[in-house]
């Protein structure tokens, strides 16, 4: 089980019931109609907020209303709106309504949000509808209910880079040697599980990786895990694929095209998704000749290969520069895109 996913109903609050009411004054025998109009109930929204990083809490408290508008008085005096409600998000959630599969809202930047549940309009009380035709209207209008709605909350984990190879090609050893900080991403049950980011330091500024135990294992193909795995990286704008050039079966290129495999079966964008090649283990290496077929094959495909090592430190210099520089050039791609 992992808490990247909550399922929770949310209804708008009631609008509040317009009045029936009549002026009463000294010498007045019968005063006008003056019953006010009902609130109008408060909307239940979503935002992303980046101090919340999981959606544990709608497991435990999975239903919400906001609140009510107050039914209007007499003297025409209106109810007051009801209050919206605001249901803090971590920043990924992706907002699914569940009747309709449809996608409401992406809150992939801290602040955005949506309006999941719109309070009922108040109704309207007599005084409105007084005229010339009827002096004394006892008309008014029930305020209407709030929408409600099921949604499904789903978190995709917000990492720049995904680290993909096969298990042991040296992801978690690589991810611990080059990231400063380790953010606490959630209260996942099982923690072994959970995939594991780390805050790597590039120049003046960061970028976030992301090591996803399981994403290749073999084992799972198909079967779950690793699929609930990869869904985390699809946001990942750059993907550095692992491999031990002394592969454990003896030859890496097949390992390499193992895992690419992989990712087309999920999904093809991800296939296609800007990727470094990156040979580990360096301080290992006896025989050049397999590392130097990865790196054909690396080249033949258009990808950069970069050779580290995360026991003497060799080319992790490069490789965070590498990085660095492919991000920075896919957001300006990103920025000049935009119309
Ligand atoms: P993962 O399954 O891809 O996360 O791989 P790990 O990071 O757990 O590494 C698998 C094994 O390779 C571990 O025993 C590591 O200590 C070892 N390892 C990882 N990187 C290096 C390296 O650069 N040099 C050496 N000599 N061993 C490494
Ligand atoms: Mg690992």
């Amino acid at each position: 089980m992992f808490v990247d996913e909550a399922v929770i109903t949310v209804a708008g609050g009631n609008g509040g019931d317009g009045c029936v009411s009549f002026r009463r004054e000294r010498r007045v025998p019968r005063g006008g109609p003056d019953g006010g109009d009902g609130g109008d109930g408060g909307s239940v929204i979503l935002r992303a907020d980046p101090s919340v990083n999981t959606l544990l809490a709608y497991r435990y408290q999975p239903s919400f209303r906001a609140e009510r508008g107050r039914h209007g008085e007499g003297s025409s005096r209106a109810g007051r709106a009801g209050e919206d409600l605001v249901l803090a998000v971590p920043v990924g959630t992706v907002v699914h309504e569940v009747a309709s599969e449809v996608v409401l809202a992406d809150l992939s930047e801290p602040g955005r949000q949506v309006v999941v549940a719109r309070g009922g309009r108040g109704g309207r009380g007599n005084a409105r509808f007084a005229g010339p035709a009827e002096r004394a209207p006892r008309r008014r209008e029930r305020g209407q209910p709030g929408e409600v709605r099921r949604l499904r909350l789903e978190l995709k984990l917000l990492a720049d880079v995904g680290l993909v190879g096969l298990p042991n090609a040296g992801k978690s050893t690589l991810l611990s040697r080059i990231s400063a900080a380790r953010p606490r991403i959630a209260d996942y049950p099982f923690t072994t599980l959970a995939p594991v980011l780390g805050v790597v330091e590039a120049g003046g500024g960061s970028f976030v990786v992301a090591d996803i135990p399981g994403l290749i294992e073999g084992a799972h193909r198909g079967a779950g895990l690793g699929d609930r795995f990869l869904r985390h990286v699809e946001r990942c704008r750059l993907l550095l694929h692992l491999v031990d050039p002394a592969s454990p079966g003896g030859d890496p290129v097949a390992d390499m095209i193992a895992v690419e495999r992989e990712l087309a079966a999920y999904d093809p964008d991800l296939a296609s998704k800007p990727r470094v090649v990156v040979l580990t283990k360096a301080d290992l290496v006896q025989d050049p000749a397999p590392s130097a077929r990865v790196e054909a094959r690396a080249a033949s495909g258009g990808l950069a290969c970069v050779v580290v090592s995360a026991v003497t430190g060799q080319g992790l210099g490069r490789l965070v520069e590498t990085c660095a520089t492919m991000l920075a050039r896919l957001s300006g791609a990103r920025a000049e895109a935009r119309p």
